[in-house]
């Protein structure tokens, strides 16, 4: 599908702060770029300031600015995802409110668009503004999600990217509930390749990913991608099991040699090591039933409460816009640029 239409979706939560500068920065960019017609899809992920009524705003002159307002805070994750279901363009952009993605970027993430990728992401050269704990625990993270898991996540990225339009449709056939999406957009495959930028710190406000979402985020990347920890609770009990051979007999050469101590400590120890070893595998089995238990539910993603300036047969999302536009192995057939 070319239709010549770039969607810039923004997920907001409280960015109140933001939201003129943001869209000052937008304007700028958009001026230089002639190719394409843009719209801008904001997801306004249940703000209680001021957010929603500058967007209204917004809106109100510019009807190329789409507003999607959730019934309540949904989450990151889920906001990008009904902007992209709610996307009509060829290309998918989406970027965050607060400026640390540069808009400039989508200058140099179109040419690659361009020339034929499908998925173009920003890479963190520097991340100005980030605390050393938070610099180094996404270094690990991302060491550990590769090792575990099958796709391979390039590190230093966040979901500041470009998709093709049938990224997007292929995106739009996941429907699962705890999402990782650029783990889901590495999962889909295709073109893909990487931009640098030096990231600059959040404009104004504070992070809306405090240390407790973090680690939610976290582990749904692994625990979506992964079996592997699935795999270590069999392991950690088959070495318990050995080291528990291996003790047994140490006790029982003793008993027979003499050694009849009162054995407190090495009960202790073993007491409180096995229990470890027990909670640990069952919080690991916890943590894979409570998104089978999550996905049984089947409840809908999300709840959107009203629209602006978004027509009734928008939605794309649950391959809505399969159809239309699945996959072909050429992407947009015939016209424009980016065909080999
Ligand atoms: N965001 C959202 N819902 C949330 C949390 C964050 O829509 O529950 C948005 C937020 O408004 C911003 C983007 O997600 O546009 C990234 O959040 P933030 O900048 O706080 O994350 P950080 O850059 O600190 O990782
Ligand atoms: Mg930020």
């Amino acid at each position: 599908m070319t239709n010549n239409l770039l969607s810039i979706v923004i997920p907001i939560y409280n960015e109140g702060k933001c939201i003129d500068a943001l869209w000052q920065r937008l304007q700028s960019v958009e001026a230089n770029i002639r190719d394409f017609a843009i719209e801008y899809i904001f997801v306004n992920d249940g703000s209680t300031d001021n957010s929603l009524s500058l967007l209204k705003h917004i809106a109100e002159h510019d009807t190329r600015v789409k507003i999607i307002s959730f019934s309540r805070n949904f989450g990151h994750q889920i906001a990008i995802t009904a902007g992209i279901d709610y996307a009509g363009g060829e290309a998918v952009i989406v970027m965050d409110a607060d400026l640390q993605d540069p808009p400039e970027l989508v200058h140099d993430m179109l040419e690659k668009y361009r020339e034929g990728y499908d998925v173009v992401y920003a890479v963190r050269r520097v991340r100005k503004g980030e605390t050393y704990f938070k610099r180094k625990s996404a270094e690990f993270f991302y060491k550990i999600m590769n090792r575990l898991s099958l796709v391979s996540i390039p590190p230093n990225t966040g979901d500041f990217r470009l998709m093709s339009r049938r990224v997007v449709a292929s995106l739009s056939l996941l429907r699962e509930r705890d999402r990782f999406v650029r783990g889901m957009i590495s999962w889909v495959g295709f073109r893909q390749t990487g931009i640098e930028f030096d990231r600059d710190p959040r404009l104004a406000g504070e992070t809306k990913y405090p240390l407790r979402k973090m680690m939610k985020f976290a582990f749904d990347g692994i625990v979506s991608f992964s079996n592997v920890p699935l795999k270590l609770a069999t392991w950690m009990g088959f070495i318990t099991s050995f080291l528990s051979i291996f003790y047994i007999f140490v006790v029982l050469v003793k008993k027979f040699l003499g050694y009849t101590l009162p054995g407190y400590a090495s009960i202790m120890i073993s007491i409180l090591f096995l229990g470890g070893v027990q909670l640990i595998t069952i919080g690991i089995l916890g943590e894979y039933i409570g998104r089978i238990y999550n996905e049984a539910k089947a409840r809908p993603l999300y709840l959107v409460e009203e629209t602006v300036n978004i027509d009734g047969n928008r939605y794309l999302g649950e391959g809505g816009g399969r159809d239309k536009y699945i996959p072909s192995p050429t992407r947009g057939e015939g016209k424009g640029e980016g065909k080999q």
